[in-house]
């Protein structure tokens, strides 16, 4: 499908996805802190749990849960951050622009 500008009629327009990356970002931030206070927590329950284990397993275990907490909840965060954007982009946003006239616009089909 060729989208044309509404104001001048050009074949040369873009996408802009800008709140896919915006989303992306902000989800990701909001994602990570998340995580990293779910692994807080998490290392505290895990802590009691692995007692037994030593200091070495209570610290092991703590490091583990902080990074896998973090990491997947950034992951998350910025894939759900990312999928919001799309929606923005799509239904609110001004998501494509004239590279002729730099006029941007919505494609509504
Ligand atoms: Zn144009």
């Amino acid at each position: 499908m060729t989208i044309t500008c509404p104001s001048c009629g050009s074949l040369r327009t873009r996408p802009l996805h800008r709140g896919r990356k915006t989303g992306a970002g902000i989800g990701m931030a909001a994602g990570s802190a998340g995580g990293v206070a779910g692994a807080l927590s998490g290392a505290e329950t895990g802590a009691l749990v692995s007692a037994w284990a030593g200091p070495v397993g209570l610290a092991l275990g703590s490091l583990t849960g902080a990074v896998f907490g973090g990491l997947v909840g950034g992951t998350a965060g910025g894939i759900t951050g990312a999928r919001l954007g799309n929606e923005l982009d799509a239904r609110v946003l001004d998501n494509h622009e004239c590279l002729a006239c730099r006029h941007t616009f919505r494609s509504t089909p």
